[in-house]
């Protein structure tokens, strides 16, 4: 692997809506040897990943239309767009709460004045768990908008202005 300097500040593309944004605001997600998908959230997993922006509509698209499976190029064991975004939302929030501990640890997170509070005292650290912290938000937000909806119609086309 080449060294890289500056992973987070690489650009990749949602493979549901196609927007833009710098890698670390976006989740990566890979696929295990059975593929089943799972959230790569240190972004550091050897193979091939698809970014996807941590928002319901990406999520509901990427799921209905393949666009994982295309972008990782391979079979993926089916799961529902729902069940994916719930995973995902704990998996960061796991790895943000075992990078706090870690903090505590190695001198980056100091423990506060209130019961259970931290302050993180590493720059770099605390936006990182600020990042995971909105992706959880958004993650665990209702989706906004239902594919299937009451009167048939459909409206599934996704765009983003
Ligand atoms: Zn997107």
């Amino acid at each position: 692997m080449s060294p890289t300097t500056q992973p987070s500040a690489a650009i990749r593309s949602c493979v549901a809506c196609r927007r833009r944004a710098p890698r670390a605001e976006l989740l990566r997600t890979v696929a295990d040897q059975a593929g089943r998908l799972r959230v790569d959230v240190m972004q550091r997993a050897p193979g091939r990943g698809a970014y996807l922006c941590a928002e319901a509509r990406c999520f509901q698209a990427a799921c209905q239309r393949g666009a994982l499976a295309r972008g990782l190029r391979r079979r993926l064991v089916p799961v529902t767009a729902t069940d994916f975004r719930r995973v995902a939302g704990e998996t960061v929030r796991a790895t943000a709460e075992q990078a706090v501990r870690q903090g505590l640890e190695d001198g980056r997170v100091r423990r506060g004045e209130g019961v259970g509070t931290v302050v993180i005292v590493d720059d770099r650290l605390s936006r990182r768990l600020q990042q995971w912290a909105e992706q959880v938000r958004r993650l665990e937000a209702e989706a906004v908008e239902d594919p299937k909806r009451a009167d048939g119609s459909s409206e599934t086309e996704v765009r983003h202005s």
